[in-house]
């Protein structure tokens, strides 16, 4: 039985416990109100008000009340969603030649919060020996949260004969530095190799068994035999360039256009497929096919660099609105943008509007007109939806407002 102290002293917490918590709700910073939110972990489909404070989610409800809100968003005929995730770029930029610390990478910011994307991972273009650089001039100095696959080639990707080099393929050292920052490298990549020897292949296989981390394969392996490669990944490993035919791979569909039955095996054991549409590796030829028999992307990477952004990649939104114009359905999309690619990378704090989780967050236009979507060998398809971001938050600050949803109205005086 309870006795009167102690019953006292309960009332007394739980009348401070409820104090704090309704002062707690009252402090938000934004409150997004109207928008049809869509957020597949939660299971969300339907019109809510998301409530931000102190860069998190206070509160995902209908009609949240806006009496405290410092900042009221009229979100109405938009949807919100948990910010979109590029889980194959190159935005190890700098001044050199090539892509490691080079301008054939790009800075993150520039293309990334005006699609809607708050988390990019680069596709291993540093390895251990310049990941500090990377950290230093890149990921600490951009807006966008930078993760990263560290290349089994020591110094990444820096070309051939350097990046193919079995001599500097360490798969302890590579474990090394991805347990040394476990808050930013999500994987091991092998990229670029072009023996018939299965030792680069190994070595990242085995960096990954020692860090515990999946292996991102960016296939341009020309001389290993797609059923060697689909065979060694195991369940969580992600395979990207998945919806192209190339002369270094070979295609996930047979001459008839049937996914070959390895492929089959490696999803049905749980290898993750990416689009990494880049430049030349998305063709409508085998992602129409492949979707017709249920080969769906885990994750739309576009593989982003100065020479996929301006041709028909563009941004990963844009591939998004790609596969919606395929026929793929809206939280479908939005679905494999933002909590599939989280746990592709197996990063559950992200890509979705849990209470408590960071307010990275993208509302999103769905524009109607005529429109037209390129793939990687020029083909067209036209289409009468395009996803446009409307307004970018990364942790509850807008980074990206592109009609002025959170700005003051001028007036003349
Ligand atoms: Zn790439």
């Amino acid at each position: 039985m309870i006795s009167p102290s102690s019953f006292i002293i309960t009332l007394l917490f739980s009348m401070i416990f409820t104090s704090f918590h309704v002062g707690r709700a009252q402090e938000i910073d934004i409150l997004l109100r109207g928008g049809h939110v869509i957020d597949a972990k939660n299971h969300i489909d339907a019109k809510m008000d998301v409530a931000i404070a102190d860069g998190k989610i206070l509160e995902v409800a209908p009609n949240i009340s806006a009496e405290n809100a410092k900042q009221v968003v009229n979100a109405t005929g938009l949807y919100v969603s948990p910010g979109l995730i590029d889980p194959h770029t190159h935005v190890f930029v700098g001044s050199n030649s090539g892509f490691a610390d080079g301008f054939s990478s790009v800075s993150p910011d520039d293309i990334t919060l005006k699609a809607g994307i708050t988390t990019v991972v680069d596709a291993g273009t540093s390895g251990w020996r310049n990941f500090p650089v990377f950290k230093k001039n890149v990921i600490d100095r951009s807006k966008t949260r930078v993760l990263s696959f560290l290349n089994i080639a020591g110094s990444g990707m820096t070309g051939f004969p350097s990046e193919e080099d079995i001599n500097d393929m360490d798969a302890r050292m590579t474990a090394l530095v991805i347990e040394q920052y476990p808050d930013i490298i999500v994987g091991v990549k092998i990229g670029h190799y072009r023996g018939d020897d299965w030792t680069p292949f190994d070595r990242a296989l085995e960096a990954g068994r020692i860090a515990d981390v999946p292996l991102f394969v960016e296939c341009h392996l020309p001389l290993l035999p797609m059923e060697g490669i689909l065979e060694r990944l195991r369940p969580g490993d992600i395979y990207s360039h998945s919806f192209c035919k190339a002369s270094d791979r070979a295609c996930l569909l047979d001459d008839d256009l049937k996914i070959r039955p390895n492929v089959l095996e490696a999803k049905e054991k749980g290898v993750r497929f990416d689009v990494g549409h880049g430049g030349a590796m998305f063709h409508f030829d085998i992602a129409v096919p492949a979707m017709e028999q249920g080969l769906f992307p885990d994750s739309f990477g576009s593989d982003l660099h100065r020479f996929s952004m301006n041709a028909g990649m563009k941004n990963m939104l844009n591939i998004m609105s790609k596969y919606l114009n395929l026929g793929m359905a809206l939280e479908d999309v939005i679905f494999r943008g933002t909590w599939s690619t989280a746990q592709s990378i197996q990063r559950n704090d992200l890509g979705h509007l849990s209470e408590g989780a960071v307010a990275d967050i993208v509302v999103l236009n769905v524009r109607t007109g005529n429109f037209g979507f390129i793939d990687a060998r020029g083909n067209k398809i036209a289409g009468d939806r395009k996803l446009e971001a409307e307004l970018t938050l990364r942790e509850g600050k807008v980074v990206w407002d592109l009609n002025g949803l959170t700005a003051k109205e001028w007036t003349k005086k």
